[in-house]
């Protein structure tokens, strides 16, 4: 069968079309390279925006042209959305002929095996254990990049979020599978990896909802067992949660040469109050010391953040530590969103307060602010020699190479002779851009 996979959302998500894809391949299929040519379509998609499920739901409704002029086409939603909805969704799009709860993604094969068969209607939301291992199988890319989903789910409940509903609780994969799939992923020619999880730095702890004691951090085991693959050079991780970095995990990244000095570092807000709010149990001080400890042990880390700007009751004032807090700590990128109440989250019961045109305003002064800041940055870069992961031709410029600091700068240089995708390379920067800087190989 011809699959074609849409996806939306985070790299959790990406990550997940994938493993999709690796499964899949394994059983036989192909990859449709167009909507048009396949007999099968797989939506993965994602529920934490609002605006993410509305396009979701857009495209798949777009899809009945498609299905009348074929009506064997098997539609398929996956992922947090369908998680969330489940069997709702059949009713709300006619079109779709099955929904794959976040769990039961290994399943994929199983289910259009059936429905081929049966051309029946199933929906599978049960939460499975085995879809990490199961997942593992990663699709062979002979990419300089890859990824390993080492936890799934959340145990933190944020009031605003809805993944500890749609991708059920934390679990975390076996550290030996993971270090297996890196080490395989390495002999492909991989140089990077990223690790990815919902809260990564809860890795290995049992679901407990306490960050660790001190001297305790699995998640800091695991990337000093990375950091010992001879052949990778970088490894970086989104996203952790602040109160989990504790003297060992801080410890394992100051040991780990490979573990990039760029660290996403979600905020979320810069006011006591709102915090408490989001029950985001850290406080803008214990955020701002630990960013110090840090920076301490970090010599040159650059951090990047999320921001919800508008969360109920935010006011002039709580904003406006927000924009300190974010100036103070000097983000290098930042993710900002305009609250939405998502169904199900626990913030959905309180009133949706802030007018748009606040949140849209609130909006606009972050991002104006992250512009003159990184602007500024990248200026100082000039005249200095980084070294930079070649990535390989860059997408704005055929006759440039773009590559990236292990602090996430993005920097395109002319290319030379013999470096490859992965290769590390020393560049000499001799321009700045607004989002980037150019240089030339040294
Ligand atoms: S830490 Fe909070 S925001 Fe992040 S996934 Fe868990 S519940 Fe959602």
């Amino acid at each position: 069968m011809k699959v074609f996979i849409r996806t939306y959302g985070c790299q959790m998500n990406e990550r997940d079309s994938e493993a999709l894809a690796a499964k899949l391949l394994q059983a036989g299929h192909t990859l449709a390279a167009s909507e048009e040519e396949a007999d099968a379509l797989l939506f993965n998609t994602c529920s934490v925006r609002d605006a993410a499920e509305r396009k979701a739901k857009g495209k798949i409704s777009h899809m009945h042209k498609l299905k009348k002029r074929n009506p064997d086409l098997i539609i398929g939603v996956a992922g947090c959305m369908a998680q969330r909805l489940g069997d709702r969704l059949l009713e709300e799009l006619p079109d779709v002929d099955f929904v794959l709860g976040t769990g039961q993604l290994h399943t994929v094969c199983d289910i259009l095996a059936e429905i081929e068969a049966e051309r029946k209607r199933i929906v599978s939301t049960e939460e499975s254990f085995d879809v990490l291992t199961e997942m593992g199988a990663h699709l062979a890319t002979g990419s300089w990049h890859g990824e390993i989903a080492i936890t799934r789910g959340c145990n933190r409940f944020c009031s605003y979020c809805i993944v500890p509903y749609v991708r059920g609780r934390e679990i975390s994969r076996d550290k030996e599978d993971i270090l297996r799939e890196a080490r395989e992923m390495v002999g492909r020619g991989v140089r990077e990896i990223l690790l990815l999880g919902q809260n990564v730095a809860a890795y290995g702890l049992g679901g407990n909802t306490n960050p660790p004691e001190p001297g305790n951090s699995p998640f800091g085991e695991l990337i000093e067992a990375l950091n010992e693959i001879p052949e990778l050079r970088r490894i970086r991780f989104t996203s952790p949660y602040v109160s989990y970095f504790n003297d060992r995990l801080i410890r394992a990244l100051k040991d780990s040469p490979k573990c990039c000095r760029n660290i996403h570092l979600p905020l979320q807000s810069g006011s006591n109050r709102i915090l408490k709010a989001m029950n985001r149990q850290y406080t803008r001080e214990s955020y701002l010391d630990k960013v110090a400890e840090l920076r301490a042990a970090l010599p040159g880390v650059t951090f990047s953040t999320d921001v919800i700007v508008g969360f109920p009751g935010e006011d002039d004032d709580d904003f406006k530590l927000t924009r300190d807090v974010m100036n103070e700590v000097g983000f290098e990128q930042s993710f900002i969103f305009k609250y939405s109440p998502r169904p199900g989250a626990r913030s959905a019961a309180l009133e949706d307060s802030v007018p748009d045109a606040i949140k849209e305003e609130r909006n606009q002064i972050l991002l104006g602010d992250l512009r003159d800041r990184v602007r500024k940055k990248l200026a100082r870069l000039v005249g200095s020699t980084v070294e930079v992961l070649a990535e390989g031709v860059s997408a704005r410029n055929a006759e440039r190479w773009v590559g990236r600091t292990d602090t996430n700068y993005v920097v395109h240089f002319p290319p030379v002779p013999g470096v490859r995708p992965g290769d590390l390379v020393k560049v000499r920067i001799e321009q700045s851009n607004v989002v980037s800087v150019v240089g030339k190989i040294v």
